[in-house]
């Protein structure tokens, strides 16, 4: 879009078969940095069936000329087909929002889901995390918060805004250890009565450090020693003004390895001292901001503080097993993005759309965060990005890595040509004609175990496989 040109002054209208539908204007920016126009749940397409023809037409009364002559080219058209809601599987119609309070948060889940099944275990689990994090942060909170437990996958699993939505389901393959990513989430609610202006490097930091690591538990010094090491480590300065398009895990790592460092040297109260007052209001950039509260709350410069910690870190032997551990974490969660980029585009975290989780539950909304593309490619791959993660999870890099080679041969080529790839297609093959969905896939030398649920049934049930001469077959 042309410099000079606000988004909200570009008008939108959506049309539907030539119906005006809607009549706005561009908002926000998306984690990409893009323009975006969002107008969610605006068509109720009560009793409508088959092809309807939605019209977008970006700024209609032609304002803007610079870079743009004509007005034909700011029109867009798409065909949608509707179909009948009582063709929706069993599972999208019997659910509705389900909560339960816990000590800290009200927790809501989607019935008949995963979450719905182990609900109780996910208030508990909410009342530790939240205890976690209110522990290492030193603060009460001011207000009970909501958790919202969903079946879809969006970005790497998680996001915050005035309530946390999690990604809980028996097939998550954004991977990671759920605890964690709790006490990171909670850490951003409570935060806001911390630090309610802070950069988003710094709460990042924040959340990571109190976490203590990001997806797992994680030594942050020989963590950071590691990428040091490993020749990843991004300067301060680049890395604190484009936050969110630097590689994601080491971004977040540096950020949590140096709120760490800070309070190893200076002690969490005079680190929350600093974070509370911090501000980017004022100042250039991010880091003309980080630079200047720290300088006036260690007296020292941004570049100092960084040589100091970069000669700290130099100090750490070398770990085989920490830089193994944080190099196929990295590959894991670029694969599992380049994934998303190809396979399920809407959960790709630069162009998601986080919908606000108060008002799908107020309108009785459940099928933006219930579904999800089940195409084979989707369950092998998932299945595939699952397995690749138990196994880093479990200490084991070298079949991580295994498994993270056989699948970026299938998002590289496009098709499954690669033996272990083959393998796990084969079963996924054979649970879907039988009717079942395949949540998850061990497989063990020439035995293989798929975890499957049904339309009826979120309860798993195991189904054992063993390898014939050159194919799979179903034991039990
Ligand atoms: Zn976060």
């Amino acid at each position: 879009m042309p410099d000079l040109i606000q988004p909200s002054q570009v008008a939108v209208h959506v049309y539907i078969n030539g119906e005006l539908l809607v009549q706005d204007r561009l908002g926000g920016t998306n984690f990409a940095g893009d323009t975006t126009g969002i107008y969610p749940w605006r068509w109720d397409t009560t009793g409508l069936r088959g092809e309807q023809t939605v019209t977008v037409v970006l700024d209609p009364d032609d304002l803007i000329l610079a870079g743009d002559e004509t007005v034909e080219n700011n029109t867009a058209s798409y065909t949608v087909d509707i179909l009948a809601s009582g063709e929706r599987p069993f599972r999208e119609t019997a659910t509705s929002w389900l909560s339960r309070d816990g000590r800290y948060a009200t927790v809501h889940v989607l019935d008949q889901t995963a979450a719905s099944r182990d609900l109780s275990q996910l208030v508990s689990l909410t009342d530790e995390a939240f205890e976690e994090a209110i522990g290492r942060l030193g603060l009460t909170p001011n207000r009970l918060y909501d958790v919202y437990f969903i079946q879809r996958v969006i970005g790497q699993g998680g996001y915050a805004g005035g309530s946390i939505v999690l990604t809980y389901s028996d097939r998550n393959y954004a991977g990671g250890i759920m605890r964690q990513v709790l006490v990171h989430e909670a850490v951003h609610l409570l935060d806001q009565q911390l630090a309610p202006r802070a950069i988003p490097f710094l709460r990042e930091g924040v959340a990571v450090w109190a976490a203590g690591g990001h997806y797992q538990p994680e030594d942050l010094g020989q963590r950071m020693a590691a990428l040091v090491q490993a020749g990843r480590y991004i300067p301060l300065l680049e890395l604190v003004d484009n936050f969110y398009p630097a590689q994601h895990e080491i971004g977040y790592l540096q950020a949590g390895g140096l709120v760490h460092y800070l309070v190893e040297q200076y002690g969490w109260e005079k680190v929350q001292a600093w974070y509370g007052g911090m501000t980017a209001e004022g100042y250039t950039s991010h880091s003309a901001a980080l630079d200047a509260t720290l300088q006036a709350n260690f007296g020292k410069s941004l570049a100092q503080i960084e040589q100091e910690w970069l000669q700290h870190l130099s100090q750490f032997p070398s770990d085989p097993q920490a830089t193994n551990d944080l190099l196929a974490t990295v590959r894991y969660y670029d694969m599992m993005r380049r994934y998303q980029e190809l396979h399920d585009p809407t959960a790709y975290f630069l162009n998601a759309w986080l919908p606000s989780p108060q008002e799908m539950r107020q309108r009785g909304l459940t099928a933006d965060v219930l579904r999800h593309p089940k195409a084979e490619i989707n369950l092998l791959l998932e299945v595939m990005l699952g397995a690749a993660d138990a196994t880093l999870l479990a200490g084991d890099y070298q079949q991580a890595n295994v498994i993270l080679n056989s699948i970026e041969r299938v998002l590289e080529s496009g098709t499954v040509m690669d033996p272990l790839a083959k393998s796990y297609e084969e079963i996924v093959n054979k649970t879907v004609t039988m009717g079942f969905e395949v949540q998850r896939i061990e497989m063990n030398g020439n035995t293989a175990t798929a975890y499957i649920t049904s339309s009826h049934r979120i309860y798993l049930t195991p189904l054992e496989f063993a390898r014939a001469t050159n194919h799979w077959v179903l034991v039990n």
